[in-house]
C-alpha cells in the first residue's frame, strides 16, 4: 500500500469548506481500492491565526511542511488583514520557499457547464505562469513614506535560470499534448528589457523542441485572442502577473471561478508542490455552503497525478465531468445544489466506479 503524506491547509473564507470536500472525496478514492491511503495533517495557519499569533507561519513551519509529499491549500485572503500582507505571510513564502516554479493552470469547459462564449468555440489551454520571480518578486522598496516625495518601486526580476526554466517546462508539457503548441506570452514592445530577454530565451529553449509549433503574442492581444478564437490555442506560457491575470479571464471563460485549478509545481521534486483552487476566499459566500467544490476536487486530481496515482486521478476526472454533465450545480453555475449534494455526488460516482487499480 503506497501512503502519500498530505498537509492540509484550508485557510481563510471558503478554503476550509472546499478543502473538507476535496479530502472527502480524495478518501474516497482511497478506499475504493485505489492501492494507496492519504495521511492527513491539518495546519490551522489562516488570517485567524494570524490576528491571534501575529504570524501566518509559525517558526519552523515550511521545515514541517517539507516532510510532506504535497500541499493541498484552500484560500488566503481576510476582510481584516490586507490582501498583500496576507499572500506574503502565507501563500507566497510556501510557493517561493519551495521553489514552486511552475504554476499550470488548465482551463476547459466542463460537460454540462456553460461558457460564457457563444460562438461554441470549445476551450481546451494550459496556461504555464511563472511562479517564482517577475513582477512578484518582492524586489521593491518605498522611501520617503508620508512625504510629498514619497516612492514606491516595484521592480519586476527575470533571470535567464528562471526564465529557461519555466519555458523549458511549457515546451515539456506542450509536447505531451496533441496540438503540441506552445504560445508565447509577452510584452516585449514596452518593456525591452526582462521582457525582451524572456522572448530571447524562449526562442532559444525552442531549438530543442522542433516537434512544438509555437507563436508570440502579446499580452494585451492574447484577451482578445481568448475571446474571439479561443480555438486557436492551446499552451500558452506567459509571466508571474500575465498568468495570474489570464488565467482567471481563462477560468471565467470557461464557465466559473468556481472550476478552476492550479498546481504549484516544483518540478525537480526537492520540496512538496502545492495544489489549490485559483479561487479566492469568496467573502460573499462564506458559511453558507454554496461554494463550488469543482475546482477543489479538480485540483486533488492534479494532485493525484503528481503523486503517480495517475488512475486515480482520471477516475476523480471522470467522476467531476459526469457530476457536471448530470447538473449538479452549485448557484455559480446557475444551479441550486450546495456543496455537500455535489460532493456527494462525486463520491457516489467513485464507489460505483470500476476499481482503478
Ligand atoms: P483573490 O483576490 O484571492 O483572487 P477575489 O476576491 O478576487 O480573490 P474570489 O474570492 O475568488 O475573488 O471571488 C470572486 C467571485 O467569485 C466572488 O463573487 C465569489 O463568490 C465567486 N467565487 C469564487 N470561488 C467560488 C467558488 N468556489 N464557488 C462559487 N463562487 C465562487
Amino acid at each position: 500500500m503506497r501512503t502519500h503524506k498530505i498537509a492540509a491547509i484550508g485557510a481563510d473564507g471558503i478554503g476550509p469548506e472546499v478543502i473538507a470536500a476535496g479530502l472527502e472525496v480524495l478518501t474516497a478514492l482511497a478506499n475504493k481500492d485505489g492501492g494507496f491511503r492519504l495521511e492527513v495533517e491539518h495546519f490551522p495557519w489562516s488570517s485567524a491565526y494570524y490576528l491571534e499569533h501575529g504570524h501566518y507561519i509559525p517558526e519552523g513551519g515550511l521545515e514541517r511542511l517539507k516532510q510532506f509529499d504535497a500541499i493541498f491549500f484552500g484560500a488566503v485572503g481576510s476582510q481584516q488583514v490586507p490582501d498583500h500582507v496576507s499572500l506574503w505571510g502565507l501563500r507566497l513564502p510556501i510557493a517561493q520557499g519551495f521553489d514552486q516554479y511552475a504554476n499550470v493552470r488548465p482551463a476547459r469547459v466542463l460537460p454540462g457547464v456553460k461558457s460564457p462564449l457563444t460562438n461554441g468555440e470549445d476551450i481546451d489551454w494550459v496556461i504555464i505562469r511563472e511562479n517564482s520571480e517577475g513582477e512578484y518578486s518582492g524586489n521593491g522598496g518605498r522611501a520617503h513614506r508620508g512625504l510629498p516625495i514619497e516612492v514606491g518601486t516595484e521592480v519586476a526580476v527575470f533571470t535567464r535560470a528562471g526564465v529557461e526554466r519555466i519555458h523549458r517546462f511549457a515546451f515539456e508539457l506542450a509536447r505531451k499534448r496533441p496540438a503540441k503548441h506552445l504560445t508565447l506570452v509577452t510584452k516585449s514592445n514596452a518593456q525591452r528589457f526582462g521582457m525582451v530577454m524572456w522572448d530571447e530565451i524562449f526562442y532559444e529553449v525552442a531549438r530543442d523542441y522542433p516537434d512544438v509549433r509555437t507563436d508570440r503574442e502579446l499580452v494585451d492581444a492574447v484577451t482578445t485572442r481568448m475571446v474571439l478564437k479561443p480555438k486557436s490555442l492551446d499552451v500558452l506560457v506567459a509571466t508571474n502577473l500575465h498568468a495570474d491575470i489570464l488565467s482567471d479571464l481563462a477560468a471565467a471563460l470557461s464557465g466559473s471561478l468556481g472550476i478552476a485549478p492550479t498546481a504549484n509545481l516544483n518540478p525537480e521534486r526537492q520540496f512538496p508542490s502545492m495544489f489549490e483552487p485559483i479561487h479566492g476566499s469568496a467573502f460573499d459566500i462564506t458559511g453558507k455552503g454554496v461554494a463550488n467544490p469543482i475546482a477543489t476536487f479538480w485540483t486533488a486530481s492534479m494532485m493525484l497525478e503528481h503523486l503517480g496515482e495517475t488512475a486515480a486521478a482520471q477516475t476523480l476526472m471522470r467522476a467531476v465531468e459526469a457530476v457536471t454533465a448530470s447538473k449538479v450545480h452549485t448557484p455559480d453555475l446557475g444551479g441550486k445544489a450546495n456543496t455537500a449534494d455535489v460532493t456527494r455526488a462525486v463520491c457516489d460516482y467513485i464507489g460505483n466506479a470500476a476499481p482503478q487499480a
